[in-house]
């Protein structure tokens, strides 16, 4: 949204469609008239509940949510999500085990094995929380290690994949990040699974609605709202109910914290203390307009959605696609603009991220690296002056990346890769 041509490239939090921001501001001071903010409201009040309600339907629908799924709404973002799946889903599994082994199958839940694939930041942070937490994680694909960098997603067939049958080697889950934000890696496929009793869990916390998804193929997704949902402090978290299983705490089992703990919030509707109910109301004025193509369409200004017939999460990949494909082909068109992401499929359609050369591609001239330093500089600061903002990478890669979610317009995009154009006419 042009706020005096300003346009927000950031990786999170991250824009939000101006015409939730405009219909946030009319209802600001009094709820549907109740004559409260939506912030004063109590949690317990008939129209605070009707909202957690209809948020949840209007999620359901986007996504097309089976029934036999719960979808939660929780606090503490992406890095409490790291926690809680593998106390929730150990928890699981050690009943699970119990029930088909007896008494044999009791034995140390932190002895379960827990899979990951890491293809970026966000999964390899994943990691380390499990292992703090004391999991028996084993990876099954590195993709630093098989690609020389997190540059794309290796085939499912190089993945080590226990092929010992027993129970002992039977892990809780498989998880991976769809979308690895600081990294601009998408998954172009989801992975297939060894036995179906595995539960695959996905953190789609910066693609999550940015395209369609079969639900019914995970266990568990969950995502931080912050990029393509709504303000910080949200956690979008959809469980397969047959998943949900109180931890044992009582009986020294599985010690999962009632905060963390799905099926408590899944008992409760997600109201099992205060929830954060402005995020959860500003994400609903989200899935509105994701739910209304009108209002996308007026988002888009003159660039009306492609097919008038589309709406919701269709509308929105559609958008998305071509977005990411025109300011890629015109990074690979130009001459001193780097794509990080070598495999081509595995580019994400949210955070794009590139890298500046002082040297013109296909020149024979030496890197100079204080000279890329000084373009990149100048580049990021003559953005900004244009009201390009957010542009740099992630503090840990550096860089350059444009977070392109939902809520950026077709319009933004096209004024990116304008700047870009006669930024590289400078030189
Ligand atoms: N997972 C992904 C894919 C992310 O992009 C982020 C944050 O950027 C996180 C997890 C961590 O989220 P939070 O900052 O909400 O803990």
């Amino acid at each position: 949204h042009a706020v005096n041509h300003k346009w927000n490239f950031g990786a999170g939090p991250a824009m939000i469609p101006r015409p939730v921001l405009e219909r946030a501001q009319a209802e600001f001071l009094d709820y549907q008239g109740t004559g409260l903010s939506i912030m004063e409201l109590s949690h317990r009040s008939a129209p605070y509940e009707q909202l957690n309600n209809r948020a949840q339907d209007q999620l359901r629908t986007l996504l097309s949510i089976p029934a036999n799924y719960k979808i939660l709404f929780m606090q503490g973002g992406g890095h409490t999500q790291f926690a809680a799946v593998v106390y929730n889903l150990l928890a699981w599994r050690h009943r699970q085990n119990k029930a088909e082994k007896g008494e044999a199958g009791q034995g140390d839940w932190r002895a379960i094995p827990v899979d990951y694939v890491v293809s970026g930041s966000w999964s390899a942070k994943a990691v380390e929380e499990a292992q703090r937490l004391g999991a028996n994680v084993r990876v099954v694909c590195d993709a630093k290690k098989a690609l020389g960098g997190f540059k794309g997603i290796p085939a499912e067939s190089t993945w080590v994949r226990s092929t010992d049958p027993t129970l002992d080697s039977k892990p809780a889950y498989l998880y991976y990040c769809d979308n690895e934000t600081v990294n601009g890696v998408e998954f172009p496929f989801v992975p297939s699974l060894q036995g179906k009793d595995i539960p695959l869990v996905c953190d789609m916390s910066s693609n999550i609605l940015s395209r369609k998804v079969d639900v019914s193929k995970f266990g568990v997704i969950y995502a931080g709202a912050q990029k393509n949902i709504g303000p910080a402090g949200v956690s979008v978290v959809i469980v397969r109910e047959d998943l949900l299983e109180t931890s044992e705490s009582k009986n020294g089992l599985v010690p999962v914290p009632l905060m963390l703990d799905y099926k408590t919030m899944a008992k409760n509707n997600s109201l099992y203390n205060t929830p954060p109910m402005f995020g959860i109301y500003i994400s609903s004025l989200v899935f509105d307009w994701l739910l209304n193509v009108e209002a996308q369409r007026i988002q888009d200004g003159q660039q009306a959605v492609a097919n008038d017939q589309t709406v919701g999460v269709e509308a929105a990949e559609a958008r998305n696609k071509r977005k990411a494909e025109k300011l890629y082909t015109a990074l690979e068109e130009s001459r001193f603009f780097h794509i990080v992401v070598s495999d081509k499929a595995a580019r994400s359609k949210m955070n794009v991220t590139f890298t500046i050369s002082a040297t013109p591609k296909g020149s024979d001239a030496a890197v100079d690296k204080e000279a890329d330093k000084a373009m990149e500089k100048a580049f990021l600061s003559q953005a900004e002056e244009r009201g390009l903002l957010q542009l740099p990478g992630h503090r840990s890669v550096g860089g350059i990346r444009a977070s392109i979610y939902n809520a950026m317009t077709e319009e933004g995009v096209d004024v990116l890769i304008a700047f870009l154009k006669e930024f590289e006419q400078q030189y």
